[in-house]
């Protein structure tokens, strides 16, 4: 909590002026009893009503200023906090924005989401609180117990009593509740995990009957976090009825003690009603105090959770020095590369060499899982190769500034993501200075300009949130027709024809052909098809290479291309 504190410097003079405003408040409540004992014993009982007039219109003029302050101070408060939580939501999105996927899968999607929102919005509501309340709590408290002492000595030891035993309670209960903020947190990122997979996988539960077993899948979720949220709250109304009886039953006590003074005339009426008021007055900053209490815990949770993120550095940086090629011309090489993902126990991919040059096509086939997105997501360093080394133009893509090694890539990921928006704007998100012509022509060479023509509003189209609106096959073409915009010196294509039928794949890959006679072309394929024509396939198996060459070379050298391609080949002649 300490540590997220520095996010509240812009508003130093801000808070500063809350401080005083309290203060000054805080000052004038606690002068209100004294004048009003002041009427009662000074005024009524000696009759005399000039000074009740006096008295009265000063008080009322310092609870006019007292309101003041603290509406004053309130929205200050306000504005502290909520600019607070502001800053950290959008350190917290520009750091998960220079994240790796390493990191990214490290914490997860779910949890990364509560984060920024849950927990940022439990701490914004204790700086409130802090702000509002609790600066306010010690100076009343300690103002109120000198008031009180000065004002009645005699009675003064029933504070001395009830005191301590109100904060060892609060204390002890702390103590317990504390784990259980932690966990509750846990819980709510659990649920927020098992509601989005739901959401994203509705079609495939159905299909597969699943409801049910998601249904208490979900159950199960939602009952860990009303069992964990039961346990803190049952600890949190212990809190409350407590402090609730201390502070009625406190005046009764006095009261009682002081009959008899009263009657002997050792102390005033007036002043025994100020005395009451006081101590209303600490109890309440006590119960202040014990919300501080209740609060501070879980916003310490949060805290550190948030902390993690913005703590925990990209693994992936630009190194110091840069290196950049003068020409890039989209030469890759490979060097007996090695990688495995985080917390997984056999490498990915094995000891892979290979080169790619310009203006021939790689093609990488295998079996699912045998790594192939993994090999290509390494180009654009999404993740750090174990060992190893990747070049581009023979420089080792570590020393290479990370935004200039990808402008020379044109990505098709195996999953196609479109944003909301037209399909005009998710096209130009490959080159923001892509003109209309440019746009239509990548459109054509990726084959959607055909039902792009076809929508109501051919390009101005909008894409819905996922990209729910389209068929598989025309989201893959419109983010082949986004890499085509880029005129990358490297294009990557994973998986990306497979949603495409045999015709238009040909036809693209035909189109593409013209388009990337100069750029070095990956592509990732199950279909022999695709690759049949490429100047180079690589096969991979297991994360390791076991045969590469042309078609023809691998026919007669490579058992397991021999098997895809028989596979494949007396299926379509059955067709
Ligand atoms: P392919 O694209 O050939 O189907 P992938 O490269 O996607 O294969 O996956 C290769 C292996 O790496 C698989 O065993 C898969 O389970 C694992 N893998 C892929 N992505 C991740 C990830 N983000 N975290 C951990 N393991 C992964
Ligand atoms: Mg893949």
């Amino acid at each position: 909590m300490i540590k997220l504190f520095k996010y509240l410097r812009p508003f130093g003079f801000q808070v500063a002026l809350i401080v005083v405003l309290i203060f000054l408040q805080t000052m004038a409540d606690l002068s209100l009893p004294t004048l009003m004992s002041d009427i009662v014993d000074k005024g009524i009982a000696m009759g005399n009503t000039a000074v009740i007039w006096k008295t009265g219109i000063y008080m009322l003029i310092v609870a006019f200023i007292a309101i003041t302050f603290n509406i004053s101070a309130g929205y200050l408060s306000a504005r502290t906090a909520i600019g607070f939580g502001m800053n950290i939501r959008k350190k917290i999105f520009s750091k998960v924005t220079a994240y790796s996927l390493d990191e990214i899968d490290k914490f997860g999607t779910a949890s990364l989401i509560t984060r920024t929102t849950n927990d940022v919005t439990q701490v914004q509501t204790t700086v409130f609180m802090i702000t509002r309340m609790m600066l306010m709590a010690p100076i009343m408290a300690i103002g109120g117990i000198i008031m009180a002492v000065t004002k009645e000595p005699k009675l003064s030891w029933i504070l001395i009593l009830v005191l301590p035993l109100m904060t060892m309670f609060i204390v002890f209960l702390t103590v317990k509740g504390f784990p259980l903020f932690g966990i509750v947190q846990k819980k709510l990122d659990r649920i927020n995990l098992v509601l989005r997979e739901n959401l994203t996988g509705i079609r495939v539960i159905r299909a597969f009957d699943k409801i049910l077993y998601e249904q208490k899948r979900f159950d199960n979720s939602n009952m860990e976090l009303t069992d964990a949220t039961l346990k803190v709250n049952r600890l949190v109304a212990l809190l409350f009825p407590f402090v609730m009886l201390v502070m009625s039953l406190t005046p009764v006590l006095i009261v009682w003690v002081s009959g008899p003074l009263l009657e002997n005339g050792s102390i005033q009426f007036g002043s025994l009603m100020a005395f009451i008021q006081y101590s209303t007055q600490i109890m309440f900053s006590v119960i202040m105090i014990t919300m501080m209490f209740i609060m501070i815990p879980r916003a310490q949770a949060s805290a550190v959770r948030i902390n993690e993120i913005l703590e925990s550095d990209t693994s992936i940086k630009n190194s110091v020095k840069t290196q950049f090629p003068d020409k890039p011309a989209g030469f890759i090489e490979f060097r007996n590369v090695t990688f495995s993902y985080h917390g997984a126990e056999q490498p990915a991919l094995n000891d892979i060499s290979f080169t790619a040059g310009p203006g021939k096509v790689t093609a990488v086939i295998g079996g699912t899982g045998s790594g192939k997105s993994t090999l290509v997501n390494l180009i654009p360093r999404f993740y750090d190769t174990a060992e190893g080394e990747i070049l581009v133009d023979g420089i080792n893509i570590k020393f290479m500034e990370q935004e200039k090694l990808r402008s020379l890539i044109g990505l098709v990921p195996q999953q196609s993501r479109l944003f909301t928006g037209s399909i005009s704007d998710n096209v130009k998100f490959g080159n923001d200075s892509a003109d209309d012509a440019e746009i239509r022509h990548a459109a054509e060479t990726a084959q959607a300009y055909g039902f792009i023509m076809e929508k109501k509003n051919k390009f101005y189209d909008i894409i819905e949130q996922g990209g729910l609106n389209i068929s598989g096959g025309q989201k893959q073409r419109i983010a082949i027709a986004r890499a085509v915009v880029r005129k990358p010196l490297i294009y990557i294509f994973d998986d990306s024809f497979s949603a495409l039928d045999f015709k238009t794949d040909a036809q693209l890959r035909r189109e593409l052909r013209k388009e990337t006679e100069n750029s070095t072309v990956i592509i990732v394929a199950q279909r022999i098809n695709t690759v049949m024509d490429a100047d180079n396939i690589i096969v991979l198996d297991e994360g390791r290479i076991i045969g590469s060459g042309t078609h023809s070379q691998l026919i007669s050298a490579c058992s397991v291309y021999r098997e895809i391609v028989e596979s494949q080949m007396t299926l379509e002649e059955t067709v």
